[in-house]
């Protein structure tokens, strides 16, 4: 059944994928840009997409944006005409599952940003934190609310240890639910630095709660299905473009969709490569179909 192939097309073989293909899944960071700089030619494809009746739309673990101003990243970039609509991140999604599938009663307590929490708020879903908490309030001596039916975590550049305390206490509570926008471990920043992704902090909740978090954002398949709920997409019609091979191939996998490895981004085409070897059926699924050196490659697919 649909047995990945990592194999590196060019010329005539794009050409073909992409006349084959409807819908185009991207997602951001490591595909379109990296950090701040976008990827040389991407908002040509983009634009070359759109020009050609394909339906584009962004699937991004960042969860650090109302989508509004993610859109406004794109244009900062050089990328024009993306609608907020068209982006699906991690705490967009997140705020449709709390509301949507789980219809939380009651409030939310967030480990994450503005961007995670107003998601939530423009949703409708009550959200308490710890911003109003005194500078010097510990575990001991703090308020815990008494309606709180989810915990969600995402990354959180302001993370405490009281913050972890309260969410470890919300979640002795079987009734009240354990979220991630994702599972991010790191994400790369210039200079061979790094950055701690939602995954650190979702883990240390794990520990102390010993629950586990349900992750909403890549690699689940949630997403998808926040995509095909609102858009009518056909998962054959349908090609995930991604840079991550444990997030972003093992979504389109976990979704029935063909995949494709850009190697703008975190992974390599030898890691890839061992995942197919590898004789542990697993691992297969971390396979793309077909890998590219960068999305720019698609364009002479379109000149005549
Ligand atoms: N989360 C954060 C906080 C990030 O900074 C990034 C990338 O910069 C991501 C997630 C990953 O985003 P994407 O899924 O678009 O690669
Ligand atoms: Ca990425």
């Amino acid at each position: 059944l649909g047995f990945k192939q990592c194999r590196k097309i060019g010329g005539s073989q794009i050409r073909s994928l992409l006349r084959a293909k409807d819908v185009f899944l991207f997602d951001c960071d490591g595909v379109l840009w990296n950090g701040e700089a976008a990827v040389t030619g991407a908002p040509k494809v983009l634009r070359t997409l759109l020009k050609h009746g394909k339906h584009v739309f962004f699937v991004t673990n960042n969860c650090t944006k109302l989508r509004e101003n993610y859109a406004k990243k794109f244009s900062r970039l050089g990328f024009t005409g993306v609608r907020p609509e068209q982006i699906f991140s991690s705490s967009y999604c997140s705020a449709l599952y709390l509301r949507d599938v789980a219809r939380v009663q009651g409030q939310v307590f967030v480990i994450g940003g503005e961007g995670v929490r107003n998601e939530l708020r423009q949703a409708g879903i009550p959200v308490v934190g710890d911003e109003d908490e005194a500078p010097d309030a510990t575990i001991f001596h703090c308020g815990l609310a008494s309606d709180v039916r989810a915990v969600l975590v995402g990354h959180d550049d302001k993370f405490t240890f009281l913050k972890l305390a309260k969410a470890s206490c919300y979640l002795r509570n079987p009734e009240c639910l354990f979220l991630a926008t994702d599972a991010d471990p790191w994400h790369p920043l210039p200079g061979e630095r790094i950055l701690p992704g939602s995954g650190c902090l979702s883990a240390a909740l794990e520990v102390a709660s010993g629950r586990k978090a349900m992750v909403i954002g890549k690699p689940s398949p949630f997403m998808f299905e926040c995509i095909s709920s609102q858009f009518s997409v056909d998962p054959a019609q349908c090609l995930m473009v991604g840079d991550r091979l444990e997030t972003d191939m093992l979504f389109g996998s976990n979704c029935g969709l063909d995949t494709m490895l850009t190697l703008t981004g975190i992974s390599h085409m030898k890691t890839a490569q061992e995942y197919k070897d590898c004789d542990h059926p697993a691992n297969h699924s971390f396979v793309p179909d077909y890998v590219v050196d960068t999305i720019a490659d698609f364009l002479p697919a379109f000149e005549e």
